[in-house]
């Protein structure tokens, strides 16, 4: 393998942090996604879940009072702001999507929406279920799911929500953990009847006997993480309901009132749909930027190289092991790195304590939880008003800073036992 030597690449071989601008970014109009995607699949995804919500609202309780409809708060953060350095100009938001009931983490979106959309079809094929119907009665058919398999390879949250949601359904699911993956999320998938298995290695590994295991077996269905259309359209449909609270607190986005948008990235499904879904809506007045760990920076390094998929962090010397457990991901997806060549803004890489700072001074300033890994996002606003680089960016893009509303996208943390958050406030300390 042929990997380039540009300053970035030599950064990252050193673990160091690292504020990239793609030098790629197109105009929305001429962006070229590398597949045919549009604006009418994240509208199929968004019908999709409705029609699962009277279904949602019965299974888990605390869906209902949303009417079954998966969501989080968009919280304005202004003590923060002021605490970040240098202090952000404009509004600052957090995306609570920490909060997100049934899993607690992004994986809430696309990874239940895959399993809903699964289920679609095998109750139509069954006969079960019909699109007018109330899914609610899918309640009464978790005989009939039992006799299919459910499997995905996680570091530990997408495991979370595959789990939870397929053993809700009804199905036998496994997943196949890394060994990033914490503990107390084994312990409550199986506290969910759920199947998990360990592995020593990293997230490939487990993926790929997940993915080994599944194929060989008809009944069985795998989540592919690394290649899911479906995963990201159920991650897509974020930006809509965004846009909505944004609408509500009577915020404008457009060419004199941008938007920026921060958000952890581990193999690019989440990231990379909520991302795709911004840019459907806003487009030039969008500026999506991802955050990655110094040890698992493996989008920034696909992207750079133009090796995409064909890279993996270790590849640089990189041992790839890092606290941020949801983003502990060596190879990005190709699919993803793919659609975002010409969409995404730049990216930054963050090292592991920066991310207890982060989560202190989010706890101290606004009384919020967020996990380690989804701190991450926080070094990009930083880096964008810090640099010469982001200054450079944000004048030739003609923006006045004041105007600006900046959301970063926390991405879990409900579910975190209180002594594993206590454990964190007293890390790096
Ligand atoms: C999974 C995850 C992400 C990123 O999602 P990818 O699809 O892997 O890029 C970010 N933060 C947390 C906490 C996650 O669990």
């Amino acid at each position: 393998m042929q990997i380039p030597n540009t300053p970035t690449i030599e950064a990252l071989r050193n673990a160091q942090e690292v504020f990239w601008l793609n030098p790629k970014l197109t105009a929305f109009r001429e962006a070229d996604f590398g597949y045919p995607l549009d604006a009418s699949m994240i509208a199929d995804a968004e019908a999709r879940l409705r029609r699962f919500a009277p279904f949602l609202a019965k299974c888990f309780p605390e869906t209902a009072e949303n009417g079954g409809l998966i969501e989080s708060p968009l919280t304005e953060t202004p003590v923060l702001q002021k605490a970040l350095s240098p202090a952000i100009p404009g509004r600052l938001f957090l995306k609570r999507d920490s909060d997100l009931p049934i899993a607690g983490s992004v994986k809430a979106r696309g990874g239940i929406y895959e399993v809903l959309k699964h289920t679609e079809e095998l109750a139509f094929s069954a006969g079960i279920l019909r699109p007018e119907d109330d899914y609610s009665i899918l309640l009464q058919h978790r005989d009939f799911f039992r006799g299919y398999k459910m499997q995905v390879g996680s570091t530990g949250n997408l495991g979370m929500s595959i789990g939870i949601m397929s053993a809700a359904v009804g199905y036998e699911a496994i997943v196949h953990m890394s060994a990033d993956a914490k503990q107390w999320k084994k312990d409550l998938l199986r506290s969910h009847g759920v199947t998990v298995v360990e592995y020593e290695g990293d997230y490939s590994a487990a993926v790929a006997e997940g993915r080994r295991r599944s194929d060989a077996d008809p009944t069985s269905y795998f989540v592919d993480d690394e290649n899911s259309r479906d995963l990201f359209f159920g991650y897509a449909v974020a930006a809509g309901r965004t846009r909505a609270q944004l609408d509500a607190m009577g915020i404008p986005v457009d060419a004199q009132n941008p938007l920026f948008v921060y958000i952890p990235c581990g193999v690019g499904g989440a990231p990379g749909g909520i991302a795709f879904g911004m840019k459907q809506l806003f487009g030039d007045a969008v500026h999506c930027f991802f955050a990655e760990p110094v040890q698992a920076p493996c989008m920034l390094l696909g992207m750079e190289s133009g090796l995409g998929q064909g890279i993996c962090v270790q590849n640089i010397g990189l041992h790839g092991r890092t606290d941020a457990d949801g983003l502990a991901v060596g190879r990005p997806s190709g699919f993803v790195g793919r659609v975002m060549e010409n969409l995404l803004s730049g990216d930054v890489t963050v090292a592991d304590r920066r991310l207890y700072d982060y989560m202190r001074l989010l706890l101290d300033t606004e009384g919020l939880f967020i996990e380690p890994s989804s701190c991450a996002a926080y070094a990009a606003p930083e880096a964008l008003f810090a640099t010469e680089e982001g200054r450079q960016y944000l004048h030739s893009h003609g923006i006045a800073a004041e105007q600006a509303t900046h959301i970063v996208w926390a991405t879990g943390g409900r579910l975190v036992p209180l002594e594993v958050r206590e454990h964190y406030r007293n890390t790096y300390l």
